[in-house]
C-alpha cells in the first residue's frame, strides 16, 4: 500500500512541478513514506535522515517531509527529536502535502499533519489521473481497519475502515489498464471488508473484471472472517480472479488467537480454507505468521508448525512479534527472545520444506506466466505464474506484457526457471 500511496504523491506532486529524481545530492524535496508494522520503524527514520543530512552537509538543506504511518504514530515525537524534518503528513493527509511543500518553500516553521480525513484525501485523489505503467499495477480500494487485533497499529495508523467508491475504482482501475496494466492487485488492509453501499469485494471484482485488456486480477489482504460465499463464488465465476489467496492466520493455537483477539479460532479459519476448495481444487493459500505473542507456550507453537503441515501454506510470511506502542499488547511480559528467535528458525524450516517440495512439483509442469520486465540480463524477462512465483525466461522478442506458457526446467529458493512451450497439454499443467 505503500508503494501506491507513493506513486499517488509522485503524481500529486506534479501538479507543483516536482519530478521524480535518482539523485539524492539534487533533490529539492525529500519525503520519506514509512511503515510501523514492527519496530525499528522509527530508528531508520532518524538513520535515513541522518544519510541525508551528511549528502547535504555543505548545501542547502531540501525540505524534508516524513509520511505514512510512523508520521501518524510518532509525528509530534518526531518534529520535536529532528529538526531537520519540515513536516509530518500522515496516510489520511496525503490531499495537504503540495499546500505543505508550498507553504515550506515559503520557509514556514514546521507542520503536523495528522488528522483522518480519509474522505477528502480520496476525494482530492479522484480527480487526479493515476499515471502508473507498470504490467502489473497496485489500487488500494479500501483503507483501515476496525478489527483491533491486539498487536496491530493499523487501526490506530490507517484509521476506520474506509471503502472506495465503485465507481472511483471502476474509473482509476480503467485509467491503469490504458496505461498499459494487465494485472491489478486490490488493496486494503482488510480487503475483503470492502463494502460500498452494500456493493461487496466480489461485485467490485467482476465489474473490474469486464474491462477488456486487463487479464488478471488479485486481491490482498484479506481477514478469514470477511471471506463470505459470494467472495468464494467470484473464484468460480471470474476466470481473471488468480487462484492464489493470502489469509493470514498469525497462530495455529486458539488459545493465542483468542488473546490476539482474531475473531476466529484454528477449526473456524480451516473451515473457510475446506469451503474454497470444494468451490475451486486448484487454489492454493498463503499466510502471515506472529511467532512468540506474549503467552505463547511451546505447545502453543507447536500447533502452529502443525497448521503450516496440515494446509501447506505455497508461502508465508513470519516474524517475532514485535511489541508496538499504543497497543493493547504493548505492556504485556514478552517470551524470552532466544526461545522466540529459535521458534521462528524452526517455524521457517518447515515453511521452507513445504514451499520447496511444491516448487519441485512444478518441474517439468507448464505454468501460465504474465510478463512484467526485463532483467537486467539482456535477453531474460521476469514475470509471474497464476500463484504468484516468479518466473524467469529467456526469449529474443519482447515478452512484456504478454502471457504465455512456460514449461518449468529449474528452481531456486526465490524464482522458477523455464522456456516458452507452445506443446500446452491439460495433463501438466502446475496447478
Ligand atoms: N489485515 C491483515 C494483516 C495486516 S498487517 C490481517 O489481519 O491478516 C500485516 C502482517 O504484519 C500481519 O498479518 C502480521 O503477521 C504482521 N504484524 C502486524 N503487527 C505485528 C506485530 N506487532 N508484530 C509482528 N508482526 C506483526
Ligand atoms: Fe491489524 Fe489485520 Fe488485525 Fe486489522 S485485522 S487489526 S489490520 S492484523
Amino acid at each position: 500500500m505503500n508503494e501506491y500511496d507513493s506513486n499517488r504523491i509522485l503524481d500529486l506532486t506534479k501538479k507543483i512541478n516536482y519530478t521524480l529524481t535518482d539523485n539524492l545530492s539534487e533533490t529539492d524535496c525529500y519525503i520519506l513514506n514509512t511503515c510501523h508494522i514492527r519496530e525499528k520503524a522509527t530508528d531508520k527514520v532518524y538513520h535515513d535522515i541522518g544519510r541525508l543530512k551528511k549528502v547535504f552537509r555543505n548545501k542547502l538543506k531540501p525540505i524534508v517531509l516524513v509520511a505514512g504511518c510512523v508520521a501518524q504514530a510518532e509525528g509530534e515525537i518526531l518534529l520535536k527529536k529532528e529538526k531537520y524534518i519540515d513536516a509530518v503528513i500522515g496516510p489520511q493527509s496525503y490531499h495537504l502535502i503540495n499546500d505543505t511543500i508550498v507553504e515550506l518553500e515559503k520557509k514556514s516553521k514546521s507542520i503536523n499533519l495528522t488528522e483522518f480525513d480519509v474522505i477528502e484525501k480520496f476525494d482530492s485523489l479522484n480527480s487526479l489521473k493515476n499515471s502508473g505503467s507498470k504490467i502489473s499495477a497496485f489500487l488500494t480500494i479500501q483503507e483501515g481497519c476496525d478489527k483491533f487485533c491486539k498487536f496491530c497499529v493499523v487501526p490506530y495508523t490507517r484509521g476506520a475502515e474506509f471503502s472506495r467508491s465503485l465507481k472511483e475504482l471502476i474509473s482509476e482501475a480503467s485509467q491503469l489498464v490504458e496505461n498499459g496494466a494487465k494485472e491489478i492487485i486490490l488493496l486494503g488492509q482488510n480487503v475483503n471488508a470492502y463494502n460500498f453501499e452494500k456493493k461487496r469485494l466480489s461485485d467490485l471484482i467482476l465489474e473490474i473484471s469486464k474491462i477488456k485488456n486487463l487479464k488478471r486480477i488479485r486481491y490482498t489482504t484479506s481477514h478469514p472472517t470477511d471471506f463470505t460465499k459470494d467472495l468464494i463464488e467470484a473464484h468460480k465465476n471470474c476466470e481473471k480472479l488468480m487462484p492464489l489467496i493470502h489469509l493470514p492466520v498469525q497462530s495455529g493455537s486458539n488459545k493465542i488467537l483468542q488473546e490476539m483477539n482474531r475473531k476466529h479460532s484454528v477449526e473456524e479459519y480451516l473451515k473457510v480454507i475446506e469451503k474454497i476448495k470444494k468451490m475451486k481444487p486448484n487454489i492454493e493459500f498463503s499466510s502471515d505468521f506472529i511467532i512468540g505473542y506474549p503467552g505463547e507456550t511451546y505447545e502453543d507453537f507447536q500447533k502452529t508448525i502443525e497448521l503450516m503441515n496440515n494446509v501447506k501454506f505455497i508461502n508465508s510470511y513470519s516474524f517475532i512479534y514485535s511489541a508496538r506502542p499504543g497497543t493493547p499488547a504493548y505492556h504485556l511480559t514478552s517470551i524470552n527472545h532466544d526461545d522466540a528467535k529459535k521458534r521462528l528458525a524452526d517455524f521457517q524450516d518447515t515453511a521452507e520444506r513445504i514451499k520447496t517440495k511444491y516448487r519441485n512439483n512444478l518441474i517439468n509442469k507448464i505454468s501460465t506466466v504474465l510478463f512484467e520486465n526485463k532483467t537486467k540480463n539482456e535477453n531474460k524477462y521476469f514475470g509471474r505464474d497464476e500463484y504468484f512465483n516468479s518466473v524467469i525466461v529467456e526469449s529474443k522478442i519482447n515478452l512484456i506484457g504478454k502471457i504465455k506458457n512456460i514449461k518449468i526446467l529449474d528452481i531456486n529458493q526465490n524464482t522458477l526457471f523455464g522456456e516458452i512451450t507452445s506443446n500446452f497439454n491439460q495433463n501438466n499443467y502446475a496447478a
